[in-house]
């Protein structure tokens, strides 16, 4: 982190170090605030609207105002990035901000507003080739996972708990039914059709599900978006996890059981090149 140049906190650039929060942040007492994570490619915002409507999307469901029209944000995103090289991420976040301790929400409060950018960190070729281990874990979260909370510790104990056993990612369980993972979407491939859990409170709308979901109907591959049952999972020919800076990976082992032929599927090798095609377009201005 303190290698960043800099990073947007409350109308200001500052090197990390110099950026301060007070410890009566909301965000810090009660984890009350909401984030996005958007990828840069070729030096342009990936999918920039989606991004900000779903950020619209969270701000109103906790009763937030968004701070910045579309145009300032823009202005913070292209400041914090000109600062890297390469691909890159942002990450934002917006808290209800600074007041004595109290759940009620204060009147007349400010939003605490902070950002900064990163290289972006590909998966590593070896898990494109191979594909990652997962498990399944009960889905012990809330009941609003569609809104982008900073309040994530459910999330954290389960990426651990799936770390803890050798795996990269735990697919979540809610009531025999598989919600998302705890960082990522899920799909699954039979029989040549896709199928993702549709959305709803229990899964975050995914950009890049959201970006697979569109790509594979435009091309006329099958998608459907319907429940997916725990059975469904383990009789998959190709299980996948997408997210913004792990696209789209393959999941090749579940619960210490290979999925289809343990390998990576054809489904994935298509797919995974249509989305490549799709952000090569964006990079050179064809798509947004
Ligand atoms: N679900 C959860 C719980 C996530 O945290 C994420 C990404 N951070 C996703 C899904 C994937 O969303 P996106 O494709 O917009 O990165």
């Amino acid at each position: 982190m303190a290698n960043l140049a800099q990073v947007y906190l409350n109308g200001e650039f500052l090197p990390p170090d110099q950026a301060r929060v007070s410890v009566f942040d909301r965000g810090f007492i009660f984890g009350d605030g909401v984030y996005e994570v958007i990828p840069v490619f070729g030096g342009r915002l990936f999918r920039l609207p989606h991004h900000l409507s779903r950020l619209d999307a969270s701000l109103s469901a906790i009763r937030l105002r968004n701070p910045h029209t579309p145009q300032e944000w823009n202005g913070i995103f292209t400041r914090l990035l000109a600062a890297g090289s390469g691909d890159q991420s942002i990450y934002l976040q917006i808290t209800r901000g600074v007041a004595p301790r109290d759940h009620a929400f204060p009147p007349n409060i400010t939003p605490t507003v902070f950002a900064y950018a990163q290289p972006l960190k590909y998966s590593p070729p070896e898990q494109l080739a191979q594909g990652v281990a997962a498990v399944t874990a009960a889905d012990i979260r809330w009941q609003r996972c569609d809104i982008k909370a900073i309040a994530l510790l459910a999330n954290a104990l389960l990426r651990q708990q799936a770390i803890d056993q050798g795996a990269m990612e735990a697919i979540l369980v809610r009531d025999g039914v598989v919600t998302e993972g705890a960082a990522s979407n899920i799909f699954i491939v039979k029989n040549g059709r896709l199928v993702t859990p549709p959305k709803g409170p229990f899964i975050l709308p995914g950009i890049t599900r959201d970006l697979v979901v569109e790509i594979a109907r435009a091309k006329g591959v099958p998608c459907d978006e319907l429940p997916v049952k725990i059975e469904a999972l383990s009789a998959a020919d190709e299980v996948w996890l997408t997210s913004s800076t792990k696209e789209i990976l393959p999941i090749t082992r579940i619960d210490g059981r290979a999925v289809g032929n343990g390998k990576p599927g054809p489904m994935h090798a298509k797919m995974f090149a249509l989305y490549k095609e799709y952000k090569q377009a964006f990079i050179q201005g064809q798509a947004d």
